[in-house]
């Protein structure tokens, strides 16, 4: 159990990010030539290899940090308002610290997606200290299998060690689909966290190809059981995932390019994880130029995409600014991968 002070703390925290987050959504509202959301990668290595991953490799060192300190600053120029550190493994980066100091002295919030092996008292404090606003796990099944190895057996500890002694808030999300053997555990999964006074949310997971594969009558139980454990605020930002869940296409605006963006190792612009290649502009080069323009690009992979962080920032835009193709002459958009 975490001791009052830190549960006052946690309260008090918790207040100024919704103060804070009241404000970027204003902000968000008032103008559409920002970025809501960066994704960016100081680390492509993984200390994991669950199956269904095309985001790690073994061999990857980190990237500087004085490159990753330019990178930040170029997001803030361009008044990103959250920047999400991941990989490959973050937590592998030995100035990971340094880097989230950053994104605050930026005036940003920074969380993080780790698969939580590496989390420790020590290692929570530390992230406690230089001001990171929020971490996520996903957990993919309860015992390790030969698809992944982040399981609930492995992790359990780490999760309690979070419940103690974390500022900031978690966020522990399961996942059906992408050959994840046993739906149910998704279920212990949610029901743990929100024991640990976590929040918990459920994602469908595409294969190694970055393809979608309908859920089985099982999985689609589950899904539908842990939607109704989910926070109310995450079960409105992530209804674009019921449609998925029975195979069939959303309808919506994907503002990658604009209104988030991917940011590689290799320091260039990309619309997601699973298109990686396009645009490929250098962040330095980056301008709010790019930004209007991908704003209002239409990206033909939107029906079947399951990449729900660009779902729920394109959320806020939803209902304006009508996107159009690119012209074939200007863009290479027709070659995205097609999420089928
Ligand atoms: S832990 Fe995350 S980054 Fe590493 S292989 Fe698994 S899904 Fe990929
Ligand atoms: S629709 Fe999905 S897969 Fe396509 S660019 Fe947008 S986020 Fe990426």
């Amino acid at each position: 159990m975490p001791s009052t002070r830190t549960n006052l703390r946690r309260k008090l925290k918790s207040a100024s990010r919704t103060v804070r987050g009241a404000r970027k959504v204003l902000g968000a509202l008032l103008s559409t030539d920002h970025p809501l959301l960066a994704h960016i990668i100081p680390m492509r290595r993984c200390n994991l290899a669950c199956k269904y991953c095309n985001e790690y490799d073994d061999v990857s060192k980190p990237v500087p940090l004085e490159t990753m300190f330019r990178r930040v600053d170029k997001l803030a120029e361009l008044r990103t308002s959250v920047i999400t550190i991941s990989g490959g493994e973050p937590l592998l980066h030995p100035e990971l610290d340094e880097i989230i100091e950053r994104v605050r002295h930026n005036g940003m919030v920074a969380g993080m997606i780790t698969n939580g092996y590496l989390i420790v008292p020590e290692r929570i404090q530390r992230l406690n200290r230089a001001g990171l606003e929020w971490l996520q796990i996903s957990i993919d099944n309860v015992n390790p299998d030969d698809v992944s190895k982040k399981s609930l057996k492995v992790l359990d500890k780490k999760l309690q060690m979070l419940a103690e002694h974390a500022d900031f808030h978690v966020n522990i999300n399961s996942v059906v689909g992408g050959g994840v053997c046993n739906p149910q555990d998704a279920l212990t999964i949610g029901k743990r966290a929100l024991e640990l006074g976590f929040s918990s949310t459920i994602g469908i997971i595409h294969d190694g190809q970055g393809q979608l594969q309908p859920l089985a009558d099982e999985e689609r139980r589950v899904y539908h059981e842990m939607k109704a454990l989910e926070k109310r605020s995450f079960t409105r930002i992530n209804s674009f995932q019921d449609n998925i869940a029975l195979g069939r296409p959303n309808q919506w605006r994907c503002r990658a390019g604009g209104r988030y963006l991917y940011i590689c190792e290799d320091g260039l612009v990309h619309y997601c994880s699973q298109q990686r290649g396009y645009p490929a502009i250098p962040l330095e080069k980056y301008t709010v130029d790019d930004i209007r323009r991908e704003y209002l690009t239409e990206k033909s992979c939107a029906p079947h995409c399951t990449v729900s962080c660009v779902h729920q920032v394109s959320i806020v835009d939803g209902w304006r600014d009508p996107q159009q193709p690119a012209p074939m002459a200007e863009s290479r958009t027709s070659e995205l991968v097609q999420i089928e």
